[in-house]
């Protein structure tokens, strides 16, 4: 999981370098990126994943996912996925919103990104912390994402990130109500694919050197056959709590 990929310090800058690292490693080491189709495919019909599989995924949708990621991307042939917010799409940007809304992807941006092959999804309308609202703005958080989506991409978005890795059994249900799949963040766990709707990520240090990165997904994935999805509904849905992250 990333969110920024740029030279200026902060907690989720990544520096550009690093991440060119990261991606070279990436396509020449002993994984394999997989898209998003490839996860819907596995959690509908029980296609296992390749062993260290690895999905790439960039959360809030800012410009620089586009401007320096999505090179170093294509450079290395590589599918990544990018979870943005309807709200900050439109003309009109809102107000009152955790992100400078400068710093985001335009409508033209994340069409670049759309036409690349590479995958767009659902971040909520406005990046609220979804289990502080009422019923009726969680479902007014997750439909508008929902709806801004489907006209850009012509199909409806299949996968929901939770704003700030924040979610409950209400949210995880308000979201299963439009998605087939919810990202959360770091739990410091491997992904249990047979939770669709709390699939852990690893956040990314901008610190890491490239051995720590390579530490990092050595310790989260999962061999192929321990991969293979019991989509029975009970298991569906599974909460854990966490600490709210952007
Ligand atoms: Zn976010």
């Amino acid at each position: 999981m990333y969110h920024l990929v740029q030279d200026l310090p902060g907690p989720m800058a990544v520096p550009p370098g690093h991440f060119r690292e990261q991606m070279e490693l990436l396509a020449d080491g002993p994984y394999t990126v997989v898209t998003e189709d490839d996860l819907h495919t596995m959690l509908d019909r029980g296609v296992p994943l390749p062993a260290n599989a690895v999905l790439i995924t960039f959360d809030d949708g800012y410009a620089n996912t586009v401007t320096t990621a999505l090179p170093v991307l294509d450079r290395y042939r590589l599918p990544a996925l990018m979870a943005v917010c309807g709200g900050y799409l439109g003309a009109e940007r809102p107000r009152h919103v955790p992100h400078p809304v400068q710093e985001m992807a335009d409508l033209d941006q994340i069409q670049l990104w759309a036409a690349s092959g590479r995958a767009v999804a659902a971040h909520s309308y406005t990046h609220r912390n979804l289990t502080s609202l009422s019923d009726r703005a969680l479902d007014w958080q997750t439909a508008g994402d929902h709806e801004v989506l489907t006209d850009l991409l012509g199909r409806p978005p299949r996968t929901f990130a939770y704003p700030y890795g924040a979610y409950d059994a209400r949210v995880q249900r308000a979201v299963a109500a439009r998605y087939p799949l919810a990202l959360a963040t770091d739990d410091h766990h491997p992904p249990d694919l047979s939770h669709p709707y709390a699939l852990s990520r690893i956040q990314v240090d901008p610190g890491w050197s490239l051995h720590a990165f390579r530490t990092a997904l050595d310790s989260h994935t999962a061999p192929a056959a321990a991969q293979q999805a019991a989509r029975t509904a009970d298991a569906l849905i599974r909460t854990t709590p966490e600490e709210p992250r952007r």
